[in-house]
């Protein structure tokens, strides 16, 4: 059984990423990365900090943009706006779950397509569907490609079942999967799926992103099949420090047993997502040239 790990994949790509930074900036272009936090949610906050870190670490440009709970629609757009016009910004990003006063699909489309690195805006989502190679595709599944790639794993011809069908995860995942880079054959489950665990069964390869804790269980895994964990749920425990634990989508130990590779929570999935933030943010200043 292979144990995916997420941070030495994650950490081949920061790596390639700095190699292109350096070539950049040796042209005079330092891309830049503007990060924008509306409130306090801690889990937002500790998102934010660590992409601004990584930034920082790479050499490259990074604005924090921080606005109050109470902020209103039209002080998130003047921002965006700002951001949109800014030639040291190449890549935007609004943090969610933005406070509910906040539409966060017309601050998506707000976003100059060009510089929406979470590939989130429709254009983004047309090209991807279109597999247009100079669109943005969302970090968390282009992540857990690069996962299967650098794992070696054949998708091709693969049954692959996305168990989830958000515009975050779910659903790129799904036409990733399925487009000339994948050429698996895909189903995506849903909650109103009839006998989960049947679909489930037929699949080579599992990508749980259901946002329930330790929801797939073994009985629903094929022996020998392969299984991405995208869920983050923290789990409540009083014997830990915080009080909790952070548990993936996936009964880890019981499918471990089964399957032929599994990425862990936390370090499996997690560390892909901002890799590929940066892939991305590199790809949108070489794109501005
Ligand atoms: P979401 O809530 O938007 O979507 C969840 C999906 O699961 C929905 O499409 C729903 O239909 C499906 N679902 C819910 N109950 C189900 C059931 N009983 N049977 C089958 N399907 C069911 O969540 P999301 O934004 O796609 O995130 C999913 C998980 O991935 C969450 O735990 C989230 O924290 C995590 N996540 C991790 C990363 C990362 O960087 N690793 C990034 C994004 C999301």
């Amino acid at each position: 059984m292979i144990k995916i790990d997420g941070k030495q994949v994650a950490a081949k790509v920061l790596e390639e990423a700095k190699t292109a930074i350096s070539e950049l900036k040796a042209q005079g272009l330092t891309p830049g990365l503007a990060v924008v936090l509306i409130g306090e949610d801690p889990a937002s906050k500790v998102y934010v900090n660590s992409k601004v870190k990584k930034c920082a670490e790479l050499g490259l440009h990074s604005e924090k943009i921080v606005l109050p709970s109470d902020a209103s629609q039209q002080d998130v757009l003047d921002v965006v706006k700002r951001l949109n016009e800014d030639a040291q910004i190449h890549g935007i990003l609004v943090q969610s779950p933005p406070p509910p006063q906040i539409d966060e699909d017309a601050i998506v489309r707000a976003i100059d397509p060009r510089k929406d690195v979470d590939g989130f805006h429709p254009e983004n989502v047309a090209k991807l569907a279109l597999e247009d190679p100079t669109g943005y595709v969302p970090c968390t599944p282009a992540g857990c490609m690069r996962l299967l790639k650098d794992t070696g794993i054949e998708t091709s011809g693969a049954e692959a079942v996305v168990i989830g069908r958000s515009m975050i995860v779910g659903k790129p995942m799904a036409l990733l999967l399925m487009g000339k880079e994948g050429n698996a054959t895909v189903t995506v489950a849903h909650s109103r799926t009839k006998d989960l665990a049947e679909v489930c069964r037929r699949a080579d390869i599992i990508i749980a992103a259901i946002g329930k804790a330790e929801f797939v269980t073994a009985d629903m895994v094929k022996e020998g099949a392969v299984v991405i964990d995208v869920g983050i749920n923290r789990v409540e425990d009083s014997s830990r420090e915080k009080g909790y634990r952070l548990a993936g989508d996936v009964a880890y130990e019981e499918v471990a047993a089964k399957c032929s590779a599994i990425t862990p929570v936390p370090g499996g999935v997690g560390p892909m997502t901002i890799a590929m933030l940066i892939q991305n943010t590199v790809k949108a200043a070489k794109q501005s040239i």
